[in-house]
């Protein structure tokens, strides 16, 4: 067992593409995303095309749902909105029947592994799971030994000893079977931990951890400069916040 796991792609392709540049070169074959291929960036097309033909798993998240009109998005902020109704006006038939082909959580790794874009315990609603009391909720809503998710765009490692005890790894960590994990792996084209570089995680038998990769945030901003999107949304891309 090794994947790729990416997420939070939000319609950014230098950063999907540089991503995709690295695990290629890590040799590793299987790339699951786990949602919001669109939303906030310049280029949701070709963002969702190209996650269609890399990943062996997609699922959706809750800018995908946006644009599929799947569900409300009264409660976005007022730029995450814009974003979503520029983008719903820059997406052709056929990118949409692919964004409908997403899952919304999905078991691999014969049940070992559990993949979902917000929270085990509300896929659809998008909830955040940010605390170790999140986590310990959560944790009663699924039964695999792990469970990776994005949503927040912050990643981490939370490790759940038999006892009940949480430790919090920021990096990595070494897999044991005799815990369970909730991991966030980041986001690729938004991230929001104060580190502007895409990232990802691998996780193979023994180890997870977490990738960063520099791609060319200069670009990406002019491009969505070009089309009109929110200033916030260019700006915070440099500064990864
Ligand atoms: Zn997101």
């Amino acid at each position: 067992m090794r994947y790729a796991v990416i997420s939070d792609v939000h319609g950014n392709i230098e950063a999907l593409q540089a991503v995709l540049e690295d695990i290629k070169n890590k040799k590793i074959e299987n790339i699951l995303f786990l949602g919001d291929a669109v939303g906030y960036g310049p280029d949701p097309e070709e963002c969702v095309k190209t996650l269609f033909y890399s990943c062996q798993i997609l699922l959706a998240g809750n800018h995908d749902w946006a644009v599929l009109d799947l569900t409300d998005i009264d409660y976005f902020n007022p730029h995450a909105k814009a974003a979503i109704l520029w983008t719903k006006e820059n997406l052709s038939e056929e990118a949409l029947s692919m964004l409908r082909r997403f899952e919304i959580s999905r078991e691999v790794e014969n049940k070992k592994i559990f993949l979902v874009h917000s929270t085990p315990k509300n896929p659809t609603e998008w909830n955040y799971l940010l605390t170790l009391w999140d986590a310990e909720i959560n944790f009663h809503y699924f039964d695999n030994p792990i469970c990776l998710i994005g949503h927040s765009h912050y990643p981490f490692i939370i490790e759940r000893l038999p006892s009940g005890e949480m430790i919090t790894h920021r990096e990595k960590a070494k897999l044991d079977s005799s815990k369970r994990y909730i991991i966030n792996v980041g986001s690729v084209g938004q991230p929001r931990d104060g580190d502007p570089r895409a990232c990802y995680s691998v996780i193979d038998e023994w180890w997870v951890r977490f990738y960063r990769v520099e791609y060319d945030v200069k670009k990406t901003q002019k491009k969505m400069k070009a089309y009109g999107l929110p200033q916030s949304l260019i700006k915070r891309l440099q500064h990864g916040l």
